[in-house]
């Protein structure tokens, strides 16, 4: 008799970011970002500086802060906040090149669905 391996389901994939994004946006029925942060209880506010980073997420206070200084679409940079905030979330682990990462694709996935 074999015993059966069972593999138990688990709410969020193995680190990748694009399968995240796709896991969050179908749990929060938006791939907007700011209704994916408002519906997850992201706050989010907005600052000046200078842009060498243009946004900035705070996974204990829930909250991110987008650079209106940033020469790109804050929707875009939200997106990619959000990827940050959402693999911390899922308790992905890894150097800032793997974060880096993870962010940069989830955010992929959610402005292609714009
Ligand atoms: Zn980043």
């Amino acid at each position: 008799m074999q015993d059966t391996i069972q593999t138990l389901p688990h709410p969020y994939p193995a680190m990748n970011g694009a399968t995240l994004a796709q896991v969050i946006t179908a749990q929060y029925g938006t791939t907007d970002p700011e209704a994916l942060a408002q519906r997850a209880g992201v706050q989010v506010h907005y600052a000046r500086w200078f842009p060498a980073t243009y946004g900035e997420f705070c996974a204990k206070t829930r909250t991110i802060t987008l650079n209106q200084n940033a020469p790109v679409s804050l929707g875009a940079v939200l997106a990619h906040e959000l990827g940050h905030y959402f693999a911390q979330e899922a308790g992905y682990e890894g150097n800032t090149d793997v974060q880096e990462e993870i962010a940069k694709s989830f955010a992929e996935v959610l402005l292609q669905s714009l």
